[in-house]
């Protein structure tokens, strides 16, 4: 048997997060409102009217085209792709074709072993959505909320090597995306849907032989095992000795099968040519440099800084660079407590994370700000109160909305570090605990923990543990 690898591509589309459509008022985001109530005569195509470019949307395109690498057209075109379908009124979609908003481009994305895959660009561009079918028992329902809703339609070349870093590359997209504030990128929400393009040949052999092509997936997971199950099917056929044939399939998650759905169709099947009724987009040099010279630190640059600059773990980078906000949180730490980043990197990520998501509350969102955490850190870092009482006052100070020194104060959780509130403290266990002691004495070290947890019980969990032990050592020697 000949050892194969897998040529995978993928077609991404993503809906901007602009608040009106691509070519008219109506509201963009219909997430949770009713069918239809968002449409007007431009979006349904009645006859006679005219679509009106949204800026926004081109300037958005541009942003992403530049984090892609791409050469941003400074004059690009529309085009109507013809084609018919009940969701789609008009029965073209404007699109781009040949002239879109970016040409080239490719986005490297690091392998788990270190390297990185160069993975390419092959189109990007701006068009507007269809509308949704939604398929009950003998009915049919039309949905056109979505008709006219921004997108950005862009396709790799087939320079992913297998399911993971297909999985992999949309991941670090989507991060991309919501990172320079162009999407939110929810699959649940319909904002980002992709195709992949798989097909199979024989290691190291250059050959693309006939892909097919998955559709319908829902969510990352769920594509990168309908990718895994088709590589399989496709290896299977060529050992015996079949064709792979260009089919598109369908992903069904509940069985994990991909099923046939059409042949494909070809570019010609769609009769593109030059929207009549829009200009083309035109973009002066100053208005792009403008959009660019606006755009933050990207993730994976972000990533590769904290790792030197704060000499953090590859895995604790990658959490804090996952969202901007996050990553923002945590340099906002160490504008107050600049000292011990991996011990922020810590706090931020074993102790708030889990907050955060429990409350569904996002960084910005937070009673605990940057400063008031770095001011836990402090009262730690000073030994006013020990670490443990240190993370409850996270969760004090978000529920409670004070200042995490008042109620430090107010509820009376400073350490003891008075040796001689310890020593009396120590005395008492000792005295009610005779046979524990006696156990000490007669060589059981181990039962000093015990002992120790018996005073700090008693102090109300506001000792210092480790003076604890020092004091009894020193008591029972
Ligand atoms: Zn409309
Ligand atoms: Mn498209």
């Amino acid at each position: 048997m000949s050892s194969y690898e897998s040529v995978i591509g993928l077609e991404i589309h993503v809906q901007l997060n602009t608040n009106s459509k691509i070519f008219c008022a109506c509201k963009a985001d219909s997430w949770g409102d009713p069918p239809n109530t968002n449409i007007c005569p431009v979006c349904t195509g009645q006859p006679g009217v005219l679509p009106v470019p949204n800026q926004a949307v081109i300037d958005k395109g541009v942003l992403l085209a530049a984090v892609m690498h791409a050469d941003i057209q400074q004059v690009s075109y529309f085009d109507r792709k013809n084609y018919f379908y009940p969701d789609l009124p008009k029965g073209y979609q404007i699109s781009q074709y040949d002239l879109a908003i970016g040409s080239g481009g490719y986005m490297d994305l690091p392998l788990e072993d270190g390297s990185t895959r160069h993975v390419k660009i092959e189109k990007l561009h701006i068009e507007e959505d269809a509308g949704k079918t939604i398929h009950k028992p003998n009915r049919r329902l039309l949905d056109f909320n979505r008709c006219g809703v921004p997108l950005v339609e862009m396709v790799t070349g087939p320079d992913l090597r297998s399911a993971d870093e297909a999985a992999d590359f949309i991941r670090r997209f989507r991060q991309l995306l919501r990172w320079i504030g162009v999407s939110e990128a929810s699959m649940e929400k319909g904002q980002m849907r992709f195709d992949a393009n798989v097909s199979i040949r024989e290691e190291g052999s250059e050959i693309l032989n006939p892909k097919t092509e998955i559709k319908n997936v829902n969510s990352i997971e769920h594509g990168r095992d309908a990718m895994k199950a088709e590589i399989k099917r496709q290896i299977k056929e060529v050992e015996a000795g079949n064709k792979i044939e260009s089919w598109t399939l369908d992903w069904n998650e509940d069985t994990q099968t991909l099923s046939k759905m059409r042949s494909k169709e070809t570019e010609a099947d769609y009769r593109y040519f030059k929207e009549p009724d829009l200009l083309a987009v035109k973009l002066t040099p100053d208005h792009i440099k403008e959009l660019v010279k606006n755009l933050p630190e990207l993730p994976l640059e972000r990533e590769s800084r904290f790792i030197k600059e704060y000499k953090l773990p590859n895995r604790e980078a990658k959490v804090l660079t996952s969202e901007k906000e996050l990553a923002d949180y945590f340099e906002g730490i160490l504008e107050h407590f600049s000292g011990k980043p991996k011990q922020a990197a810590n706090w931020l990520i074993n102790d708030l994370l889990g907050m955060m998501n429990e409350l569904h509350l996002s960084p910005t969102e937070l009673f605990l700000t940057p400063k008031r955490l770095a001011e836990i850190l402090k009262l730690v870092e000073d030994g006013i109160i020990n670490s443990s009482t240190g993370k409850d006052l996270i969760r004090k100070t978000q529920q409670q909305g004070e200042e995490p020194r008042d109620i430090v104060e107010q509820e009376g959780l400073g350490q003891v570090t008075d040796s001689a509130a310890i020593k009396s403290i120590c005395q008492e266990v000792i005295q009610e605990n005779p046979d524990q002691v006696e156990q000490y004495k007669s060589g059981k070290g181990g039962v000093i923990g015990w002992l120790v947890g018996q005073v700090m019980a008693k102090s109300g969990g506001k000792a210092d543990p480790k003076a604890v032990r020092e004091t009894l050592e020193g008591l029972l020697k």
